[in-house]
C-alpha cells in the first residue's frame, strides 16, 4: 500500500543531457546508454543513472568462473575485494574530494 502511494506521488523529472531519452528512461529515472568493457576476458557494463536528484553509476559484469571450485571461490572472493576497493576509490564522501580528484576534475574541465 505504501509503495503504491509512493508511485502515485513521484514527480516527473526532465531528461538530462546524457540520458537516452527513450524506453530506458522512466518518470523520475534517467539512464545513459551502457559503457561496455569486453576485451578483457569478461564483460562489464556501466550505466549513468539519475533517480530523482541523485546520480549514480550502475555496474554489471559477467565474468566466467573457472570449472575448479577452489579457483572459482578465489575468483568470487577477489571480485568482492576489488569491488570494495572500487567503492572506496570512487564512491563520493560528498564534499570531500581529495586533492588528486580535484586536479583530475580540473583537467577534464579544461
Ligand atoms: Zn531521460
Amino acid at each position: 500500500m505504501a509503495r503504491t502511494m509512493a508511485r502515485i506521488v513521484r514527480a516527473e523529472t526532465p531528461h538530462t543531457g546524457w540520458c537516452t531519452r527513450d524506453h530506458r528512461c522512466g518518470v523520475d529515472e534517467h539512464r545513459s546508454a551502457d559503457f561496455t568493457a569486453d576485451d578483457i576476458g569478461g564483460r562489464a557494463w556501466l550505466t549513468r543513472v539519475r533517480a530523482g536528484n541523485q546520480e549514480y553509476i550502475e555496474i554489471r559484469a559477467r565474468i566466467p568462473l573457472h570449472s575448479n571450485e577452489k579457483a572459482s571461490r578465489w575468483q568470487l572472493a577477489t571480485a568482492l575485494n576489488l569491488m570494495r576497493d572500487l567503492l572506496a576509490e570512487v564512491a563520493p564522501r560528498l564534499g570531500r574530494l581529495s586533492n588528486r580528484d580535484q586536479r583530475a576534475v580540473g583537467r577534464r574541465a579544461a
